[in-house]
C-alpha cells in the first residue's frame, strides 16, 4: 500500500531538484501527479521516465492563465486535487541590499511569492468543490525563518511564503484543507551549484559554510521530498499552519569547532 494511494497532487518546479524528487516519490507512493515547470524538455523527460501516473504541463507559476489550465487539466485527467506542493523557486545570492535592483527584487518575489499565492488561489476552489479536504505544502526556506546577508529578495519572498501559509491555514481549516510550510537549509540541487551562484562564492567558502552545519553536510533533495510526502499524506492529519524545518541543525545555533 502506498502512503498516497488514491490522492491527486499538483507539484510546481518538478523538472529537477527537490520538485523532481517529489514527483518521483509521490508517484511511487501511489499518487497521480500533475507537475509543471518552465524547463519543458527536462519536465517531459521526467514524465516519460516515471510513466502514466504523472503528467507534465508547462506551468510558469507567475501566470494565472497557466494555473487555470493546469488545475483544469488535473481535474479532467486525474480528478480533483488533494495535494498542492508550491515548490518552484529561484535564488538570488550574494547581492547586498543596496545593490539589489528593483527588477531583480520583483522577479524573485514574483516567482517565489506570487507563484504560491496563485497556486493556492486557483487550486483551492477545486479542493473545496470536491469536499475531500486536502494538503497544501509551501516550500519556504531557512531564509523564511532567519535573515542571511546577500539574499534580500529571496528572504523577503520566503518570509512571505511562511506568512501566507498561516493565513491560508486559518481560512481553510473549516474545509479540512491543511496548509504547512517546509524550511529546508542547504540542499544539493542546481540552485546551489557554484555555477548558479555566479561567482559569488568559491568552492572553499562553500565547503567552509557546510562544515558549520551541525550535521556537516547539505541535504539531498530526497530528504526534503520525504518531509513533503509526510505533509501531503494523512499521516500529518493534525498539522496545519505550521513550520517544518529540515536544515541539518543550521538554525539551532553556532557550532563551536573545538567542542
Ligand atoms: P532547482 O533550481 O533545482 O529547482 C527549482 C525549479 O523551479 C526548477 O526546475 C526551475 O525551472 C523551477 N522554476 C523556476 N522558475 C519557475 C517558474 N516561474 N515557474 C515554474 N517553475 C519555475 O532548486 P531546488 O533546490 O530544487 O528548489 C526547490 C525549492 O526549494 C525552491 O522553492 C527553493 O527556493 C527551495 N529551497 C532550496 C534550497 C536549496 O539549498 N537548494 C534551500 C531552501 C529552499
Amino acid at each position: 500500500m502506498g502512503r498516497l494511494d488514491g490522492k491527486v497532487a499538483i507539484i510546481t518546479g518538478g523538472a529537477r531538484g527537490q520538485g523532481e524528487a517529489e514527483v518521483r516519490l509521490f508517484a511511487a507512493e501511489g499518487a497521480k501527479v500533475l507537475f509543471g515547470d518552465v524547463l519543458h524538455d527536462q519536465g517531459e523527460a521526467v514524465a516519460a521516465d516515471v510513466g502514466s501516473s504523472v503528467h507534465y504541463v508547462p506551468l510558469d507559476v507567475t501566470d494565472p492563465g497557466a494555473w487555470e489550465a493546469a488545475v483544469a487539466e488535473t481535474v479532467s485527467r486525474f480528478g480533483a486535487p488533494d495535494v498542492l506542493v508550491n515548490n518552484a523557486g529561484v535564488l538570488q545570492f550574494g547581492v547586498s541590499l543596496v545593490d539589489t535592483t528593483l527588477d531583480d527584487y520583483m522577479r524573485v518575489v514574483n516567482i517565489n511569492q506570487v507563484g504560491p499565492f496563485l497556486g493556492m488561489k486557483y487550486t483551492v476552489p477545486a479542493m473545496i468543490d470536491a469536499g475531500k479536504g486536502g494538503s497544501i505544502v509551501n516550500i519556504s526556506s531557512t531564509n523564511g525563518l532567519a535573515g542571511f546577508g546577500g539574499t534580500m529578495a529571496y528572504t523577503a519572498s520566503k518570509f512571505a511564503v511562511r506568512g501566507m501559509t498561516k493565513t491560508a491555514a486559518l481560512e481553510l481549516g473549516r474545509h479540512g484543507i491543511r496548509v504547512n510550510s517546509i524550511h529546508p537549509g542547504g540542499v544539493d540541487t542546481a540552485m546551489t551549484s557554484l555555477d548558479a551562484l555566479g561567482g559569488t562564492m568559491t568552492e572553499e567558502a562553500q565547503q567552509a559554510a557546510y562544515a558549520m552545519i551541525p550535521l556537516g553536510r547539505v541535504a539531498q533533495p530526497q530528504e526534503i521530498a520525504r518531509l513533503a510526502l509526510y505533509l501531503a499524506s494523512d499521516e500529518s492529519s493534525y498539522s496545519t499552519g505550521s513550520e517544518f524545518v529540515a536544515d541539518g541543525g543550521m538554525l539551532a545555533g553556532a557550532v563551536n569547532p573545538d567542542i
